[in-house]
């Protein structure tokens, strides 16, 4: 396994967020977390990316204990995370913003950068314009182009749907494909759980912190039970 994260236990505060989730993401799958507002997909891919603390329970990733390595470790070690809500730097350019992405490395990364801009050639032609000038769209694959200009193994993806319109959300999940194509392990966190399942290999449901189902993809979709709480009704 590639990720494994056992039973972890995550608070704010008093209030216990994660109450005991264990799941794995193997080498060169696509997993999916789907669950409803609040049921603790964002607090999950945090604490795998280091960005919330575990109470108690690991993570492991390419056979090493990580659950306490700091965050930008973790990006070293082969973790890119594209977060919720983009964060993407309103004043630097998009290439900028890509190459803030790859802070953690060395060397020469005009060949990755290309990579980026095959991968989003709309990128490509806004490389010299601001960030914060970019559409909710643009700034999604600006987002998810820095975190793969760190080369991560896995990438978490935090509902990259979120806010596009329906023909911008079918561009993005063609591009999860192509970069799960390209080698990429992906764990991605989606609202949208129709299209979610339809692209991942294997899923998750959580439920206020914990794993209530967990099954290839393709049955989720045909799971009465998921189909009435996530997938809009019969
Ligand atoms: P959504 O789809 O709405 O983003 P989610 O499944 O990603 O939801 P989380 O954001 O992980 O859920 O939240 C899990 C729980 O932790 C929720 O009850 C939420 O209110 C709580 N929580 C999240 N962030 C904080 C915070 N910074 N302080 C206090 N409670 C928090």
């Amino acid at each position: 396994m590639l990720l494994e994260v056992d039973d972890i236990h995550v608070h704010y505060g008093k209030i216990e967020a994660i109450k005991g989730v264990s799941l794995q993401v193997d080498a060169g799958e696509i997993v999916t977390l789907i669950g409803a507002n609040g049921a603790g997909k964002t607090t999950t891919l945090k604490t795998i990316s280091g960005l919330r603390p575990l109470t108690s329970g690991r993570v492991r990733f390419d056979g090493q204990d990580i659950s306490r390595l700091a965050g930008h470790r973790r990006v070293m070690v082969g973790i890119g995370q594209s977060p919720e809500g983009r964060g993407v730097f309103p004043g630097m350019t998009v290439t900028e913003n890509l190459m803030m992405g790859a802070y953690t490395r060395k060397g020469d990364l005009s060949k990755d950068l290309d990579e980026v801009f095959e991968l989003f050639p709309r990128l490509a032609e806004r490389r010299n314009q601001a960030g914060g000038t970019m559409s909710g769209g643009e700034q999604q694959m600006v987002a998810i182009g820095r975190a793969l200009m760190s080369k991560p193994k896995v990438l978490l993806l935090d509902e990259p749907s979120m806010g596009l319109a329906p023909m911008l959300v079918a561009q993005i999940f063609t591009i999860i494909k192509e970069i799960n194509n390209r080698g990429t392990t992906v764990l991605l966190v989606e609202q949208n759980a129709q299209q979610a399942l339809q692209l991942a290999h294997r899923a998750y449901v959580l439920e206020t912190g914990r794993v209530v189902k967990s099954a290839p993809a393709a049955d989720l979709l045909d799971d009465p039970q998921v189909r009435a709480a996530y997938l809009g009704g019969e």
